[in-house]
């Protein structure tokens, strides 16, 4: 453990101590009629519906697919009956927005370099698309691209790369002795050469490319052909990369170089050394050709619930409850077996969500308001959690806290530990995400509900800023990057997470019962405590703003 994280751990104690006062007991117990609410939720119910979502014949809720349209129609007709309000368009369950697929004209894409043409999928293949490229352009050598601002590293300063491609070594090459914390797929404290490169204006990438790529390049040669994205785009660390770029096989990178101050060979060695020569701009043009061969506009959805608060003023405040409905499809068959059913992956939340909207809906209202949110295209960029807050049906400043639910069907009673990661958490026990981290207040009330009910173990052993499960690979993250406070719960990750063995069978039906119950619980505990939830500790460093 490190010396910082023991201080923070101190600091959540010293202030769980302090909170105890102004916290008052009648309001952290669970009272009875709200746990009778609790304990009406049913394990055979469960069951059949975790089984019914990830039967082979909804396909794994590919985001979109009829697959998802039959699951997303199951859970809407349940909750209509249930009394819950609709909160998405126009007085229905769904909430759209717009998916624009663009794919990339592979025959004519190409990179022209004097008078050679270097085809994709032989030559040059396409990292990221973003918009389409067409020359002659000028060309501007960058190094490897990061922008490090603690380091005072800036490969950008001193030329302008407006309108011009840049050409640097990666896309992940550093300098020598430098290195750039990640926590998932979220980069800390830099930019990367995408993200610096678009900012700064510049119209593609070209990479001379890391051996790592070169050794794949069957795999990478046709990929990146198609992006698919929200329009608008909302902005977040999981946007699609905004800029086009090109992965140069070794034969155009000494094309490109011919006749420069530096040359092809020489560049190819540099990322080796970590060491690079000034920026500069090349003396020739390139003529780059990615043009879009088709676009398709497509309408995914989230399913959104309401129940308005009891409370005359409270009820403004909203705590929002969240489980991707979707699944992650793959395209390659295992074991003769070719159906991501998807079934801890989030079937399982998605069902203790029905179940925790369908008894809250008989229970006594908590004083805030509550919307449940089934959303779409997590697997492939957060999308659907993207456009609930960008346009959330109550004012997003209202929302005073989050609640994910994700993957909460597995126990060590029905899966074997996976030394690669974490272990599943026993019968009754739960990773819980977010309140060690921001907000020692939400941790005493939600700790102390637990007590009065089912004394599920909280686990936090993945409840730290350093954690993965925290921010960067959670469905929470566009609600974290809106400072708005967020607690995950997970059975954890296991050795069928995204392949197609992810199938019901292998859940355990009494940990699902066990957890919807206590999530029940904490959710009707901060929709009704009487001082408003809030983050009161410093927000990670790890997670960007995009207020
Ligand atoms: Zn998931």
């Amino acid at each position: 453990m490190s010396p910082r994280l023991r201080r923070c751990l101190f600091a959540a104690v010293a202030a769980v101590a302090l909170a105890g006062g102004s916290v008052s007991a009648r309001q952290t117990a669970l009272p009875p009629a709200v746990r009778a609410a609790a304990d009406g939720i049913s394990s055979e119910q469960l069951a059949w519906d975790v089984a019914w979502l990830s039967a082979d014949a909804q396909l794994g809720r590919n985001t979109p697919s009829p697959g998802f349209d039959a699951a997303a129609d199951y859970i809407a007709a349940r909750l209509a009956r249930a009394g819950l309000a609709p909160a998405g368009d126009a007085g229905g369950f769904r909430q759209h927005y717009e998916l624009h697929e663009t794919r990339v004209d592979a025959e004519s894409a190409s990179l022209t370099v004097g008078d050679r043409r270097f085809a994709l999928g032989r030559d040059v293949a396409l990292r990221s698309f973003a918009t389409p490229l067409s020359g002659p352009l000028a060309v501007v050598y960058v190094q490897h691209g990061w922008v490090i601002p603690g380091r005072g590293i800036d490969p950008y300063a001193g030329v302008d790369v407006r309108g011009k491609l840049v050409v640097a070594h990666g896309p992940r090459v550093l300098p020598k002795g430098v290195e750039v914390g990640q926590v998932g797929r979220v980069v800390v404290g830099a930019e990367t050469p995408f993200v610096a490169a678009a900012k700064r204006g510049a119209a593609g990438v070209l990479f001379i490319t890391q051996a790592s790529d070169l050794v794949r390049w069957d795999e990478v040669r046709l990929a990146g052909t198609v992006r698919r994205e929200m329009s608008p785009e909302v902005p977040s660390a999981y946007a699609a990369i905004p800029v086009t770029s090109l992965l140069m096989a070794p034969q155009v990178t000494d094309a490109l170089f011919a006749g420069e101050s530096l040359d092809g060979q020489t560049a190819l060695r540099l990322a080796d050394r970590g060491e690079f020569p000034a920026s500069f701009q090349l003396k020739k043009t390139v003529t780059p050709h990615v043009a879009v061969a088709g676009r398709t506009v497509m309408r995914p959805f989230n399913v959104v619930a309401r129940l308005d608060g009891s409370d005359p003023a409270l009820k403004a405040e909203t705590v929002t409850i969240a489980a991707h409905l979707d699944g992650a499809v793959g395209t390659r068959a295992v074991d003769g077996d070719a159906i991501y059913n998807a079934a801890d992956d989030n079937a399982s939340g998605s069902a203790a969500l029905l179940a925790i909207a369908e008894q809250m809906a008989k229970a006594p209202r908590p004083k805030r308001t509550i919307v449940f949110v089934w959303d779409s295209g997590e697997e492939q960029g957060l999308w659907g959690v993207r456009w609930f807050v960008h346009q959330p049906p109550v004012p997003l400043r209202s929302i005073v806290a989050h609640i994910n639910v994700d993957m909460i069907g597995a126990s060590r009673v029905t899966t074997p530990p996976d030394p690669t990661t974490k272990p599943v958490t026993a019968r009754n026990e739960v990773y819980v995400l977010g309140p060690k981290v921001l907000s020692a207040k939400v941790e005493a009330l939600l700790g102390s509900v637990n007590d009065s009910y089912l004394k599920t173990r909280f686990n936090h052993d993945a409840d730290t800023p350093e954690s993965e499960f925290f921010y960067p690979r959670t469905d929470a993250g566009p609600f974290l990057e809106r400072g708005i406070l967020s607690v995950g719960f997970t059975t954890g990750n296991h050795a069928r997470y995204h392949l197609p063995s992810d199938e019901a069978r292998f859940l355990d039906p009494v940990q699902m019962h066990f957890l919807s119950r206590t999530i029940f619980a904490s959710l009707w505990a901060l929709a009704d405590v009487t001082e408003r939830p809030a983050i009161d500790r410093p927000m990670p460093a790890s997670v960007p703003s995009y207020k």
